[in-house]
């Protein structure tokens, strides 16, 4: 029996899950775009994305775990495998995480309504981590867009991006 008494929000929550899934396989098929076409330092960056994507998964099933709800597994759409650029790759990704960001807020609105405390006090790192996420990428399509395909500057950057530790 689950501890979450609100069925949609136990639904809401387990398509979370899924995404967070789906988020690494989308930022895994970029860093294999990004090395097919020789960068790096890119490609590195979006592997370790794609890492972290999945530690938020995991995340929401050890949380739905204790909460006693049974995990179920969408099937994941097939993730875009050509670009136009790699401005277009991060734009992408932002655009990607500003829907991450609408989607925790919908959850934890939803959790606020039914009064589900665990779920808030669980998605409050999530708040956070959405606030840092965005601003990461929002920094790297500003550079993009200066260095607006200049190839010097293309490999200057991807240099920085191969510094990303975790
Ligand atoms: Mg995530």
């Amino acid at each position: 029996m689950s501890k979450i008494k609100d069925q949609a929000l136990v639904d809401a929550l387990i398509e979370q899950f899924n995404f967070e899934i789906e988020s690494g396989f989308i930022y895994f098929a970029m860093g294999i775009y990004t090395d097919r076409e020789g960068m790096d330092g890119f490609t590195h960056f979006l592997e370790l994305q794609a890492q972290e994507e999945f530690e938020h998964a995991e995340k929401f099933y050890h949380f739905l775990d204790e909460m006693d709800v049974k995990i179920e597994f969408n099937g994941i759409e097939k993730p875009k495998a050509d670009y136009e650029s790699f401005l277009d790759v991060f734009q992408t990704a932002l655009d990607h995480e500003r829907e991450v960001t609408k989607r925790i807020k919908d959850i934890y609105v939803k959790a606020q309504e039914v009064g589900c405390l665990d779920t808030q006090e669980f998605l409050n790192w999530f708040l956070m981590e959405q606030r840092e996420e965005e601003q990461t990428f929002e920094d790297i399509v500003l550079r993009l867009e200066r260095i607006n395909g200049n190839w010097g500057g293309l490999y200057i950057f991807d240099g920085q991006l191969a510094q990303r530790e975790n």
